[in-house]
């Protein structure tokens, strides 16, 4: 049970008022005090104290030794003289202590309930627990401590120990019995509220009390003891205990017991006896009795309602549950439904029949179309080997087999044979369904008739590119053959002119320029058919290296930047060299050269006029050699580009060209074993290095 409630800062109120409570029912008990103790027989405070107890934290124990304190000490007062003041308060003081103990002792063992669910003494045991110890057990200390104090204090004999004991206890304990369970369904009714039996209570509280009323003040009433009409107050306690819940039980309980006491008391019940002290132990006995068994009866009753209540929500929990999960599935089945429907691929499941054929047992709208007929229904219970080509049924059999031993197959290409007599290539895809075992297979067909149409298409394609390719480099070889033998005839020729220059210095002069023009348009042309001759050899493989071991590479830059000397500075740039000393290797000269003309060519070409370094560096292992020029430069994009055949990154209105140049240099290059690179930024200019190893090693093929 957690421990209650009542702050810190509203302790103090809480003690006083416990303590005012609780005096003031107290004496409510003396009225039906038996001297010479002053013990009652019938005592409510103990109930209110336990109450008080359980609904506001035990810490208000305080409460209840006050209270107790003041009512005793005045009630001895009462009945004592004045001149045994110290011994009172005394004896007040330890009836305050038992009072406190037991009140504190019965919270402790009061059957713990949900504070936020039902009410407390809700269950039989929890009733019979309750009885027990905290009313009977617990009110043994107080009436212990209470009857040892009077008697230490000489306010009771010997003889009248074991009486006072006795009633002294039967009192406390029939308080807490009736009047606690009142207290605390008072205070949490909110059982019996949702029950809807408030009025209903009303009701039975007048009808009870009506009767009582009957009962001890009637012409019936003087008949006393002889009147059997005493016993149809149980229907009452009945009524309450069966319909009216812990509250109702409660209620009729402290209703009964208040009407037994007081007419007990007016002599009008048949518990009247010899002694008045007799009657009231008598009645508190009947009461003790009587509350006990409405509150049992009202906890069985209690009991089996709250079962059946919460039965009933757990069967409500569970058919929403139901509903909920049926309607997810159907939904979830829905979508999957829809999806195999909508599917361009034909789903189909296949099973083992008891004979073992392997039968379609389900399949797509897609199947249908595939195989030809004209619903998917037609394909149920149809041997799957009826659309198996029969040229390739032992192939078929094979998937099956292996889909189902290894758990899928594919996909794979494969055919189906359709209902028309046609045929249509697929790729198929098996997979066992799991709860299957070996006997189920989920199969999926594509129709691939498209898609092999689209490849044959694209081979028909790239063969007829390679064809056309062969044609145009096979034409570039062959004109640049036949071009080659009067480009050479005409340079010859001219060449001869440019040394026969007639005599006369003035037609020489007129002449001179022309000529000078003429030969060096035909240098160009040369080079360019050159570079034709060098693609068609490149390839068609028949570029031959003619390797010489004593290769100076510094000497032989050195001597293509003396030749080209002229033309850079008739294009406005100057070829400037820094050269180590010799660096020998083994390579093609002529090679070589090419590809340094090809260089130097481009960076005048590409170089804005400005000055173009040539470095030759001996490093090791290898040789490089460099051309820095401070022109237009490459865009990062296109720097791996321009190695390839045809690539060019500048428009043929500004610059001339084939885009064939670096390709060449490339090829070459790499058939010395060495590398090609550029570093470039726009408008800054570029750098081409090439680094070749002192003895080519062959580049792969
Ligand atoms: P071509 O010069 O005949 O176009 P190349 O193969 O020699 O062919 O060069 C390919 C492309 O590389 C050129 O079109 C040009 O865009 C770029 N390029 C080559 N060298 C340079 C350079 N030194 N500066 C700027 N661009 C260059």
């Amino acid at each position: 049970m957690q421990e209650p409630r009542a702050g810190s800062r509203s302790r103090p109120i809480a003690v006083l008022l416990l303590a005012v409570i609780y005096a003031a029912s107290a004496s409510v008990g003396q009225h039906v005090a038996i001297p010479p103790g002053n013990v009652t027989a019938f005592f409510p405070a103990s109930g209110i104290a336990l109450a008080g107890l359980l609904l506001g934290g035990q810490k208000l124990w305080p409460g209840v030794w006050l209270g107790s304190f003041l009512v005793n000490t005045w009630a001895i007062f009462d009945t004592t003289s004045f001149a045994r003041t110290a011994t009172t308060t005394l004896v007040g003081a330890t009836i305050g202590m038992g009072a406190t103990i037991e009140a504190l002792a019965a919270a402790r063992v009061f059957p713990p309930w949900d504070r936020d669910g039902g009410p407390p003494l809700a269950r039989v045991l929890d009733v019979a627990r309750f009885t027990a110890l905290s009313g009977l057990g617990c009110s043994i200390t107080s009436a212990t401590l209470g009857t040892t104090s009077l008697f230490a204090g000489s306010l009771i004999t010997t003889t009248d120990y074991a009486e006072t004991w006795l009633t002294w206890w039967l009192g406390d304990a029939v308080g807490i019995l009736v009047i606690t369970p009142l207290v605390l369904t008072c205070v949490r009714p909110r059982w019996w509220a949702f029950q809807g039996r408030g009025v209903e209570i009303a009701l039975h509280q007048v009808a009870l009390f009506a009767f009582q009323m009957f009962l001890v003040t009637g012409t019936l009433a003087d008949r006393g003891a002889h009147c059997p009409l005493g016993h149809f107050i149980t229907p009452f306690l009945v009524w309450a205990g069966v319909r009216l819940g812990p509250l109702g039980a409660a209620l009729a309980v402290f209703n009964v017991s208040v009407f037994a006491t007081l007419g007990t008391e007016h002599g009008t019940t048949p518990f009247v006896q010899g002694t008045r002290n007799e009657s009231l132990l008598f009645v508190q006995a009947f009461v003790g009795d009587m509350a006990l068994t409405t509150l049992v009866l009202a906890a069985v009753i209690t009991e089996r309602r709250r079962a059946e209540w919460a039965l009933s929500r757990s069967r409500d929990e569970l058919d929403r549950h139901v509903e909920e999960r049926t309607a997810a599935l159907t939904e979830s089945e829905e979508r999957y439904r829809i999806l195999v429907e909508v599917s361009p691929d034909a789903i189909l499941l296949e099973r083992f029949d008891a004979d073992g054929v392997l039968r379609i047992a389900y399949a797509n709208a897609a199947a249908a179309r595939l195989f030809g007929v004209t619903s998917a229904a037609e394909l149920i219970s149809r041997p799957l080997f009826d659309f198996v080509l029969a040229e390739r049924e032992a192939i078929a059999r094979r998937g099956v087999m292996d889909a189902l031993e290894h758990g899928n197959l594919g996909p794979v290409d494969g055919w189906v044979a359709r209902a028309d007599g046609t045929a249509v290539e697929v790729e198929v895809m098996l997979a066992r369904v799991p709860r299957g075992g070996k006997r189920a297979l989920l199969a999926i067909y594509r129709d691939i008739t498209r898609r092999k149409q689209i490849e044959q298409e694209r081979a028909a394609l790239y063969r007829e590119a390679e064809a056309s390719i062969r044609a145009r480099d096979e034409f570039l070889s062959i004109a640049s053959h036949e071009l080659k033998t009067p480009l050479t005839a005409l340079s010859l020729k001219l060449q001869a002119l440019a040394r026969s220059l007639p005599a006369d210095p003035d037609i020489a002069a007129k002449i001179a320029p022309a000529l000078d023009v003429a030969l060096r348009q035909t240098t160009r042309l040369s080079t360019l058919v050159d570079e034709l001759l060098d693609v068609s050899r490149i390839t068609q493989g028949r570029m031959e290296l003619c390797l010489d071991e004593d290769i100076d590479l510094a000497a032989v830059v050195e001597d293509v930047v003396q030749r080209m000397q002229d033309t850079a500075v008739r294009a406005g740039c100057e070829l400037r060299l820094d050269s180590d000393a010799a660096v020998v290797g083994c390579w093609d000269r002529s090679r070589v050269e090419q590809v340094l003309i090809n260089l130097l060519s481009n960076a005048i070409k590409y170089g804005a006029k400005a000055p173009i370094d040539v470095r030759v560096r001996d490093e090791g292992a290898s040789a490089s050699f460099s051309v820095t020029d401070r022109g237009i430069g490459i865009p990062a994009e296109d720097q791996a580009r321009i190695f390839d055949r045809f690539e060019r990154a500048v428009s043929v209105r500004h610059f001339g060209g084939f885009g064939l140049g670096l390709w060449i240099a490339r090829r070459i290059v790499e058939a010395l074993g060495g590398t090609i690179l550029v570093e470039s930024t726009p408008g800054e200019g570029a750098t081409f290095t090439v680094t070749l190893p002192r003895a080519p090693t062959p580049a792969g093929p």
